[in-house]
């Protein structure tokens, strides 16, 4: 009888359970094919896009313009030092500020009363021949689906955002590219090691918290959020700022263009950094006050130059996985790293545009001043875009 049952096991269970393995794997790489066949459409779309909003442009009058907040002074300042003109979309009222700083203030102003009014300007924003730069806070208050919308020659690859908006894409876009991130812990019942639980959507590490146990987990978990709970990595933090030039190719090349590293920093945050002034955190948990992870500020940094190998066989395997996922990332991206005691790089997650940890370095970083003096990145991407405009390739690195 026993022996029957388990012939009927191996006979029949185990290739069925073979078969349907094999047909979510099929499943699987099916749905993973309609998504980028769908993105290859949006792409192929908003190449002639980008065509058509240049057609009627002035092309020796260019106005490099972005949203005045984040790192819009150094975007103004890398403008002006190759010749543009600069525009401020300022949102609210005019921010009195830059008249302190007019080496970073834009030779125009464009007042709007809210980001999503940006969308009704465009035709304004176009007899200008604006080409806009876009920043975390840019895409952030605009919002993706408007943003994606936005009818304006924008620097880089629109279409990453789909790539970088989604965790569970992030990942597959990473570990694709041969990255190690944190582990992911599915179960909260299996936290068996610190974890870092995040709410997909926060803004800066808002509400992010760390956990040890289930125990910890349950009592701080808002459960009307989505989340991920991560491997808490204990290393180092490194925020290593690429560039990557789809046209030029003077630098660490790839197999189309090459890759810079401009910079590296470190951030600040609130209150994780400095909550040790006070006590352990374990301490400070008992009493109920628990670290944030809100970033404040950026710190310059450099790293062992024995690393710099691996921080760009990491940003070229990025920018190529890219090309395979949605036609490929451009300009300036940040890789957000914990370098381990084992010197091991896990990396928590990407950004795909100008960070504001490039702003310590408007004069140029211990890195860009060995490719020339007083580079920043928003020089970086201004001298992209004179390149591109005076090849006749600016459809390569708009969007
Ligand atoms: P994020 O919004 O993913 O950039 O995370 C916000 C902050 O949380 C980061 O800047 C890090 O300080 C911290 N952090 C995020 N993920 C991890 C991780 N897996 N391990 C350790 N720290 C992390």
């Amino acid at each position: 009888m026993i022996l029957k049952g388990c012939c009927t096991f191996v006979i029949i269970y185990i290739p069925l359970i073979y078969k349907k393995r094999k047909i979510n794997i099929h499943i699987e790489r099916n749905k993973t094919k309609v998504i980028i066949i769908a993105l290859q459409g949006v792409i192929i779309m908003t190449k002639i896009k980008v065509n058509d909003m240049l057609a009627n442009y002035d092309k020796k009058n260019i106005t490099i313009a972005t949203v005045c907040s984040h790192s819009s002074l150094q975007i103004f300042n890398g403008a002006k030092k190759e010749g543009f003109k600069t525009l401020g979309i300022s949102v609210g009222a005019k921010k009195k500020f830059y008249d302190a700083f007019p080496l970073g203030k834009p030779d125009e102003f464009f007042m709007v009363e809210n980001y999503k009014d940006i969308l009704k300007y465009t035709d304004e924003l176009k007899e200008k021949n604006v080409i806009v730069i876009p920043h975390g806070s840019f895409v952030e208050y605009l919002g993706a689906e408007k943003f994606l919308k936005l009818s304006l020659p924008t620097f880089g690859n629109r279409d990453v955002l789909v790539w970088e908006s989604d965790r569970n894409k992030e990942r597959i876009w990473l570990e694709g590219a041969g990255l190690r991130m944190p582990a992911e812990i599915k179960d909260p019942h299996f936290i068996e090691q610190p974890v870092i639980v995040k709410y997909h959507g926060a803004k800066g590490g808002k509400n992010f918290f760390i956990a040890k146990t289930y125990e910890e987990f349950k009592k701080r978990i808002d459960r009307r959020k989505l989340f991920t709970i991560q491997e808490f990595v204990m290393g180092t933090r490194y925020y290593l700022h690429y560039f990557y030039s789809p046209i030029i190719n003077d630098a660490y090349k790839l197999k189309k263009g090459s890759l810079q590293l401009l910079s590296m920093d470190r951030r600040d945050e609130t209150t994780i950094d400095e909550v040790q002034r006070l006590g352990s955190i374990a301490e400070l948990e008992e009493l109920g006050i628990h670290p944030t992870f809100v970033v404040t500020g950026n710190i310059p940094i450099v790293m062992r130059e024995s690393l710099l190998p691996k921080v760009f066989e990491m940003g070229a395997a990025v920018v190529q996985e890219s090309e395979k996922l949605f036609g490929g990332i451009i300009g300036s991206f940040c890789l957000e790293t914990v370098v381990t005691e084992e010197l091991k790089f896990k990396v928590f997650e990407i950004s795909a545009r100008i960070v504001a940890g490039t702003n310590p370095y408007i004069s140029g970083s211990p890195y860009s001043e060995l490719i020339q003096t007083d580079l920043s990145t928003g020089r970086r991407i201004a001298q992209e875009i004179k390149y591109a405009n005076k090849k006749n390739l600016l459809n390569k690195i708009l969007s």
